[in-house]
């Protein structure tokens, strides 16, 4: 009996790599790849990114027909982002990705960091920007960034992580329409205006997921998967 369990166990795990495999001869066509994010702005996001490579395709959890919301209690961007990569992989063969960000503020030890989206979960983000400001009315210091990490499974190989970083600093008002969550606030080193101020494609050139994505495109192009 307990044999039999084993057997299917190795048979599954066969049958998956098999799968993926042929994923990749295959990825001339077309390379499916889910996003595990209930985050409809993130995957706006990776849809634009991942836009100029025909041969991807993004797909939402909605798309692949799987409903997860696992419990984020990791510590780290990182160990949040291979919670939420490991529970939509159960579920798919296809190659999974999923995105753990957040805001860090320098003057605040990195607060909200990994708590982004949980902070104050129950007012609108413009009352969030007035409790940042009002926590930064005596710092001097206002510099911050954005901070992402991708984790890609369902490889042969193990979870891969792909990091992206945008330095910047909080502004004293917030401005802008595009975007999403903390960009109405966030100005990125260089700019005058907010990445809410931006348009799309010059956010993602330059944001902590488009970092992250470009080195997620270079390993996919260097093993040949598109
Ligand atoms: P997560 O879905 O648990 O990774 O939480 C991400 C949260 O971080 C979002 O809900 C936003 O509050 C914030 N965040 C992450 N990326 C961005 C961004 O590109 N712009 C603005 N806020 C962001």
């Amino acid at each position: 009996m307990k044999q039999n369990g084993i057997r299917k166990k190795i048979f599954d795990k066969l049958r998956a790599k098999n799968h993926i495999e042929k994923t990749r001869v295959n990825s001339k066509n077309k390379l499916k790849i889910v996003i595990s994010s209930n985050n409809q702005h993130k995957i706006k996001e990776y849809k634009e990114i991942f836009n100029d490579y025909p041969n991807i395709e993004i797909m939402s959890l909605n798309d692949a027909n799987i409903n997860v919301d696992p419990e984020e209690n990791g510590k780290t961007f990182k160990e949040n982002s291979l919670i939420k990569a490991k529970a939509v992989a159960e579920l798919t063969n296809n190659l999974v990705i999923a995105d753990d960000s957040g805001l860090e503020i320098d003057a605040l030890d990195g607060f909200p960091g990994i708590y982004s989206s949980r902070f104050m979960s129950d007012h609108t983000y413009e009352e969030k920007f007035l409790a940042i400001f009002d926590m930064l009315k005596d710092k001097n210091n206002r510099k911050a960034q954005f901070h992402c990490v991708i984790t890609l499974v369902n490889l042969e190989a193990g979870p891969l992580f792909f990091e992206g970083v945008v330095r910047g600093e909080i502004a004293k008002t917030s401005n802008g329409l595009n975007g999403f969550g903390y960009d109405p606030i966030f100005i990125p080193e260089g700019y005058k205006k907010s990445f809410a101020d931006l348009s799309e494609d010059e956010k993602n050139a330059i944001s902590h997921r488009g970092i992250a994505s470009k080195s997620l495109l270079e390993f996919l192009k260097e093993h040949k998967y598109i």
